[in-house]
C-alpha cells in the first residue's frame, strides 16, 4: 500500500476530511489503519489518524508521513466506522470523535517508549535488539532512529515480545519498580560472601543480608538499600559480581492494588431473575443484536442477572461492557464485579489518573482482560469481540456527554451492539421516558423485576407537607417526623441517610437588609459559600472571592449565606442532635483521592448515625443497618427550566428511597417537600412508576417533548450582547425556512443562565419528529458562520439531544 487518507489533529472545519499522503517505501506494509502518524501541514508537524490505507491516490503531488506514533492500530477499524458515525450524528469534527475514544495519555505530553513485556522475552528478541535490550527493560522509541530497527520491532510486538508504551512525564516512576534478589550462585561456592574481598565490609553486610532475607525472592531496591543502610554504589558492586540482580518489574498503576477480593460465586436466580435472564442468555446464543430494557425495582437483584450473563459471554470467550454512572461507581459496586471475575476486570473511572486510566486501556487493548466496568468513555473499550453491553442505571443523564462529541452513551451502546450481533441491556428501576415507551412499542425487550429478592417488603415513603409544618410554628429544615425517626434510630443504634437535593440549591450570600445577592462578575450566577477559607466560588467559571464582612451595596453588617448546604444542614444537625455522630459527604469532604471511599468505608463500618449528602449518596450504596432515609428537601428540582425535571425528581426519590431496608431490618423513608401533591413526589409512596409514566407521558404529549418529539438545541454565545441577539435570530429565520411545517421552532431567546464567563448566551430550539433535512441544514448554518467563529470568537452549540437545558 503506498498511501494513506489521513485526518489531521485540527478541529476546525476546513481540516475535518481525510488528506492523502505517501507512505514512504520503508514504512510500506508497517502503516496500518488507525495508527497515528505524523505528518506534514501548512508549516507545521501534526499527528494524525490512518483511516485508510490505498494502492493509489487521485491526488498528485503529496507530501510523505514523516513519523510513526504507533507500532499497532490505536483505533480497530470499528471504531474508526463508529467514529464518523458520531460526526454524523452529533455534528462534531471527526478528530474529535477519534480522540474522545482514547485515553488522556495518548493526548498528554508523553514519553514514547520501546518495552519488553517480560523477562523471559528477553531471550526471544532477535540478536540485533537483543543487545538493546540485554540490561534495560525499557528505551525510549527516539534511539532507534533506524527503520529496519522499527521494523524488527513491529515484529516483536506482534510475537509479543515488545511493546510501545506512553509514560505520561509525571507519572513515570510509579509505573516500574526495580527490584533485587540473590543471584543464583555456582554451587561449588559455600556462600557468596567468597567472592568478596575482605575489606569490602559495607558490601558483606549487604551480601550477608540478602542471603538471610531476600533468597530468591524480590525485594525492591530501595527496601534493600534502607534497610541495609547501604549505598547505591556497593549495590552496583554487589551486581557486578554477580551477587545480587536486579531488575525493574513491571507493576501496573492498579488502583485496586493489595486488596483482596473475596470470590463470590453466581447464586440460585429466583423465578424472575430466571425469566428475565433467559431471553438475554437467548440472544447471545444466537448471536442476536437486541436490546433489552431491564426494569426491576431496587433490591430486585438486576446485578446478580447482570453478573450471570457476563459470566455465560466470557465463557463463550467474548468480551463484555458494563457501564455505570460515575457517582455510582463506588468501590461496593466495583467488588461485585471484581469478586467475581477477579483480574478479568479493568475499571475506567475519573477518580483515576491519567496514567491508571492508561494502564487500564493498555489491558483492554492488549486482551489482557475481559470485562470493562466504567463511567460513560468505556463504551469505547477498543474490544474486538464484544458479546454484551450493560448500561446499569440508564436513566442517568451522565451518560450524555456534555462536550464535543455530544453523545450518549446508550446511543453508541446500541450501535456497537448492532456491529458486534449482541445484545445490550438497559436497566434501571425508573427507565426513561424514551425508553419504556420504546420498550412499549417493541422496539426494546422489556424485562420486568417487581419484587425485591428473597421478597424483602420495599420501604414505607412516608411524605410530610413541609408548609404544614411551618404553620404550626416548626422553622427548623427538620420536621417533627422526622427528627423523631432520627432519634430512633440512635437509640437503636440503626443507621440513617440523609439526603440533601443540592442542584438548584446552593448556599448563596443575601443583604438581609436590602437583599442584594452576591453574583460572579463574569456570569448570571449567583456565587456559592463555602466555609472552608470563607470563600464564595462561582460554579461555572471557578471565579473566587474573599467573603464579605459588609454588604458592597448598602455597607449592612447582617450579610449571610442562605440556602441548605450540607455544611449548614450539619451545624443544625449538631444542635438538635448533639449525641448523633454525621459523616459528611459532598465535593469538599471528597475532593481529596480515596476520601469518598474512607468515608464510605468508616460509614459501613458503623462509624457514624448519620451519612449526611448529596447527590453523591443516592446510588449504589448498599449498607445493612440503614434503616432510614431522610430527604429533606424534594421539590428543589421540580423548578429547574427543564421540561425533565418532573422525571429527575421522581428517579432520584425513589433511587434514594432504594438505600433503605435492603437487609434484614425493615426500612422507612421521610419524603419533606413543599408540594407534596406533585405527582413526581406522590407517586414515589406507592412506588408507582407505571402510573408515573402514565401521567408524565400526557404531560410530555401536551407540550411536545420527547418522546413524542425529538429535540435539538442550538446555544450562541458571543462577548457582545448585540451580536450574539442577531445572530441567533438569524439562525432562527434560516430554521423556519428551512425545516418542514411539522418542527416547531422556539426562539431565540437568552439562556437559562444569560451570561457565562463574560460571554453571553441565547438559544433557540428545534422541536421535530422527522426532518429529512435537519443535518444538512444545521451543517449550513455552521459553515455559514464558519469565519465569525474563527475570527470573532462567536461560539455556536449544537446539542442533538441536550439533556441540560441551561
Ligand atoms: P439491584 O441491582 O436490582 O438493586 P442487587 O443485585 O443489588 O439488586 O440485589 C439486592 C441484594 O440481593 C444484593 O445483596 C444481592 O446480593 C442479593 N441477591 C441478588 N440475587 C439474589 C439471589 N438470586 N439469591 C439471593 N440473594 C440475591
Ligand atoms: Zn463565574
Ligand atoms: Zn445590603
Amino acid at each position: 500500500m503506498k498511501y494513506a487518507s489521513v485526518i489531521v489533529d485540527v478541529p476546525t472545519m476546513q481540516t475535518d476530511r481525510t488528506f492523502d499522503y505517501k507512505i514512504p517505501e520503508k514504512w510500506q506494509g508497517m502503516i496500518l489503519q488507525g495508527m497515528r502518524v505524523i505528518v506534514p501541514f501548512g508549516q507545521r508537524k501534526l499527528q494524525g489518524f490512518v483511516i485508510e490505507v490505498k494502492e493509489e491516490s487521485s491526488f498528485k503531488k503529496l507530501k510523505s508521513i514523516e513519523g510513526l506514533q504507533d507500532l499497532t492500530p490505536s483505533v480497530t477499524p470499528e471504531l474508526l466506522q463508529l467514529g464518523s458515525w458520531l460526526t454524523e450524528t452529533t455534528l462534531c469534527f471527526n478528530i474529535s470523535a477519534l480522540q474522545a475514544m482514547l485515553p488522556a495519555a495518548m493526548k498528554a505530553k508523553y514519553d514514547k517508549m520501546i518495552t519488553l513485556i517480560s523477562e523471559e522475552k528477553r531471550k526471544e528478541l532477535e540478536p540485533t535488539l537483543k543487545k538493546y535490550f540485554e540490561k534495560q527493560a525499557e528505551i525510549p522509541w527516539s534511539t532507534f532512529e533506524d527503520d529496519d530497527l522499527l521494523k524488527q520491532i513491529q515484529k516483536e510486538i506482534q510475537k509479543g515480545s515488545l511493546e510501545v508504551v506512553y509514560r505520561v512525564s509525571q507519572k513515570t516512576k510509579q509505573k516500574k519498580k526495580r527490584v533485587v534478589q540473590l543471584a543464583q550462585i555456582q554451587t561449588d561456592r559455600n556462600s557468596p560472601l567468597d567472592l568478596l574481598p575482605s575489606q569490602a565490609k559495607k558490601q558483606k553486610e549487604m551480601a550477608q543480608f540478602a542471603v538471610e532475607h531476600i533468597g530468591s525472592k524480590e525485594m525492591p531496591a530501595s527496601d534493600f538499600l534502607s534497610l541495609t543502610n547501604g549505598s547505591e554504589s556497593s549495590l552496583k558492586g554487589l551486581i557486578q559480581k554477580g551477587i545480587i540482580t536486579e531488575k525493574w518489574v513491571e507493576i501496573y498503576r492498579d488502583p485496586y492494588e493489595g486488596r483482596h477480593f473475596k470470590k463470590s460465586l453466581p447464586l440460585p436466580l429466583t423465578t424472575e431473575q430466571q425469566q428475565s435472564i433467559s431471553p438475554i442468555l437467548e440472544s447471545v446464543e444466537n448471536k442476536l443484536h437486541k436490546v433489552f430494557l431491564m426494569y426491576g425495582v431496587t433490591g430486585s437483584g438486576k446485578t446478580e442477572v447482570y453478573l450471570q450473563s457476563i459470566e455465560a459471554v466470557l465463557n463463550k470467550g467474548k468480551e463484555a461492557i458494563v457501564l455505570v454512572p460515575e457517582i455510582s461507581l463506588t468501590p461496593q459496586m466495583v467488588n461485585r464485579f471484581k469478586s467475581r471475575f477477579g483480574s478479568m476486570v479493568a475499571v475506567l473511572h475519573s477518580g483515576l489518573s491519567i496514567g491508571e486510566k492508561y494502564d487500564e486501556w493498555r489491558k483492554i487493548q492488549r486482551k489482557e482482560v475481559k470485562l470493562v466496568v466504567g463511567a460513560r468513555s468505556a463504551i469505547f473499550a477498543p474490544f474486538e469481540n464484544l458479546g454484551m453491553i450493560i448500561i446499569d442505571e440508564e436513566h442517568e443523564t451522565s451518560y450524555k456527554q456534555e462536550e464535543t462529541p455530544r453523545y450518549h452513551a446508550r446511543d453508541v451502546a446500541i450501535k456497537r451492539g448492532d456491529y458486534h450481533n449482541c445484545p445490550v441491556v438497559l436497566g434501571s428501576a425508573t427507565p426513561t421516558l424514551e425508553s419504556f415507551a420504546r420498550a412499549q412499542k417493541g422496539v426494546y425487550t422489556l424485562l420486568t423485576l417487581k419484587e425485591r429478592v428473597n421478597n424483602r417488603a420495599m420501604p414505607a415513603v412516608e411524605i410530610i407537607d413541609m408548609r404544614e409544618e411551618l404553620r404550626n410554628g416548626n422553622r427548623s429544615m427538620f420536621s417533627e417526623t422526622l427528627l423523631e425517626a432520627l432519634q430512633s434510630r440512635i437509640e437503636k443504634k440503626e443507621q440513617t441517610v440523609l439526603f440533601l437535593n443540592k442542584r438548584g440549591y446552593s448556599s448563596f450570600v443575601m443583604c438581609r437588609d436590602c437583599g442584594y445577592v452576591i453574583q460572579c462578575p463574569h456570569c448570571d450566577i449567583s456565587l456559592t459559600y463555602h466555609r472552608f477559607g470563607q470563600q464564595l466560588k462561582c460554579h461555572y467559571c471557578g471565579h473566587e472571592e474573599i467573603m464579605p464582612k459588609v454588604c458592597p451595596e448598602c455597607q449592612s453588617e447582617h450579610i449571610r449565606y442562605f440556602g441548605t448546604g450540607t455544611q449548614k444542614v450539619e451545624e443544625e444537625l449538631a444542635k438538635v442532635l448533639p449525641e448523633a455522630s454525621v459523616i459528611r459527604m459532598d465535593v469538599d469532604t471528597t475532593s481529596k483521592k480515596g476520601s469518598h471511599e474512607r468515608l464510605l468505608t468508616k460509614f459501613g463500618e458503623g462509624g457514624a448515625d448519620i451519612l449526611l449528602g448529596t447527590q453523591m449518596i443516592a446510588k449504589g450504596l448498599d449498607f445493612p443497618k440503614v434503616t432510614l432515609v431522610g430527604v429533606l428537601s424534594a421539590d428543589t428540582m421540580l423548578h429547574l427550566p427543564d421540561f425533565r425535571a418532573a422525571e429527575k425528581t421522581f428517579q432520584l426519590l425513589t433511587q434514594v428511597s432504594g438505600r433503605a431496608g435492603r437487609h434484614e431490618l425493615p426500612g422507612e423513608v421521610i419524603i419533606q417537600s413543599y408540594t407534596p401533591e406533585h405527582y413526581s413526589i406522590e407517586l414515589t409512596k406507592e412506588h408507582h412508576y407505571d402510573e408515573f409514566f402514565r401521567q408524565e407521558l400526557a404531560v410530555r404529549k401536551l407540550h411536545e417533548y420527547p418522546p413524542y418529539y425529538y429535540i435539538c438545541l442550538l446555544t450562541i454565545s458571543h462577548p457582545d450582547v448585540l451580536k450574539v441577539a442577531i445572530v441567533t435570530e438569524n439562525i432562527s429565520t434560516f430554521l423556519k425556512s428551512n425545516l418542514s411545517q411539522q418542527s416547531i421552532i422556539l426562539g431565540p431567546v437568552t439562556s437559562p443562565i444569560p451570561k457565562i464567563k463574560d460571554r453571553y448566551r441565547y438559544q433557540c430550539m428545534i422541536k421535530y419528529k422527522k426532518e429529512k433535512n435537519l443535518h444538512g441544514t444545521l451543517k449550513n448554518i455552521l459553515e455559514h458562520y464558519q469565519k465569525d467563529v474563527h475570527q470573532n470568537s462567536l461560539q455556536i452549540t449544537i446539542d442533538m439531544n441536550p439533556y441540560v437545558m441551561l
